[in-house]
């Protein structure tokens, strides 16, 4: 049976809701390819140019947007994030899924862009705890921490776009469930179904 067509997952989510390692295990579990984003911000210790990001400068970003080269891009917390279109096309082409990390004004336009997109929201259990963890990694002042939360909420209001909703109370049960919604998504009926009617009519033949 023929399944060609790579599907692209955009997974979204308030910055603290754990949607890195969400999207890291599921890439080590099954090999899909992980779109590298464009972005203005600074390398963070640790970060390799090329496999975290493509880290450019502002000019080279504007750049790119003139030539049509990316499939979303949005400014998040004051830096240009983007996703190159053709990265993204040529594995979907190969019959690749792709994941993108990206924010909500990007995958909105990505469900524009191509409708066919599938769009997971991952939620924090309470904004209490969103708060808790953000807390906890240490890297934000207060003043920023209370920015992510209201700019989490201002996300959440746009839920309604989004095709799924995963609450990332524990990390093996929101796994567990974006593990099977792209199992379900594999098994949807594609809307070119005429692949499928020939296999089996072509075997009903004999040929
Ligand atoms: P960070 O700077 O912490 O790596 O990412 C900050 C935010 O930017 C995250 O919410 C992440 O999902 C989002 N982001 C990363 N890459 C892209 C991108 O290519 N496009 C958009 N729209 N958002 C992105």
């Amino acid at each position: 049976m023929s399944r060609k067509e790579g599907k692209l997952f955009v997974i979204t989510g308030p910055s603290g809701t754990g949607k890195g390692s969400i999207c890291k295990e599921i890439l080590k579990e099954i090999g899909n390819e992980f779109s590298v984003s464009m972005t203005t911000r600074e390398a963070r210790e640790g970060e390799v140019h090329g496999k975290d990001y493509f880290f450019v400068t502002e000019e080279e970003f504007r750049d790119n947007i003139e030539k049509g080269n990316f499939l979303e891009h949005a400014s998040v917390f004051e830096h240009l994030y983007g996703t190159p279109r053709d990265m993204v096309i040529k594995q979907l082409e190969r019959g690749r899924n792709v994941i993108l990390d990206i924010d909500v004004q990007g995958a909105l336009q990505v469900k524009k862009a191509m409708p066919e997109a599938i769009l997971i929201f991952l939620l924090p259990p309470s904004l209490h705890e969103l708060r808790r963890r953000l807390e906890g990694r240490g890297t934000d002042s207060h003043d920023v921490i209370e920015l992510r939360l209201s700019r989490a909420v201002s996300e959440i209001k746009l839920i309604g776009e989004y095709d799924y909703y995963v609450v990332n109370d524990d990390i093996d049960k929101a796994l567990a469930e974006v593990r099977s919604i792209m199992t379900a998504e594999k098994c949807r009926v594609p809307n070119k179904v005429n692949p499928i009617i020939k296999q089996y009519e072509q075997e009903e033949r004999g040929e």
